[in-house]
């Protein structure tokens, strides 16, 4: 496919995951989506700065309003790691994981322990009819190993946050 139609292509594709979601199609909400696929596991902040480029009139609060009525729509998930702020994504169809560098903050998916979610059972429910199993691993990146080998955590990821 030529370049300026995967360009076609994609404005096409991403009106249409608006509108699978029930979202009306605006410019800002296209923009915060491309955004999102350019660098998944944004914050708002850096978000933002994405969609200034093509849209300089925006607001941060145009993004956060549009990042708030797609996670309720089901068209993105946002993640909290512990003293971080909170992180948006499109991938929303299953319940994969993330490994997060506690130096840097480098983000990456881990697909789903064991088949499909929750994928990870609690070694007691309490009663509960458990339907996600969010884990983030901490640890330390490749890039961040090799700066600085052996300064701090050890680099195997070792914690296991619910
Ligand atoms: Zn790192
Ligand atoms: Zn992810």
């Amino acid at each position: 496919m030529a370049p300026h139609t995967d360009v076609e292509a994609r404005a096409v594709d991403t009106a249409a995951r608006l509108r699978a979601a029930g979202l009306r199609v605006t410019d800002s909400r296209r923009a915060v989506v491309d955004a999102l696929i350019e660098r998944p596991h944004a914050s708002a902040d850096e978000l933002f700065a994405v969609v200034a480029r093509t849209l300089p009139a925006t607001s941060l609060q145009s993004v956060y309003n549009a990042l708030g009525d797609f996670v309720d729509a089901g068209l993105a998930r946002r993640i909290e790691p512990a003293g971080r702020p909170g992180l948006f994504e499109l991938r929303v169809d299953d319940n994969h994981h993330h490994l997060i560098c506690s130096r840097c903050g480098a983000v990456e998916d881990v697909d789903c322990v064991v088949g499909e979610a929750p994928c990870l059972t609690p070694s007691d429910a309490h009663g509960y009819a458990v339907q996600v199993a969010e884990v983030t691993f901490w640890g330390v990146c490749p890039a961040c190993a090799q700066a600085a080998p052996g300064d701090g955590e050890p680099a195997v990821a070792g914690l296991a946050r619910f």
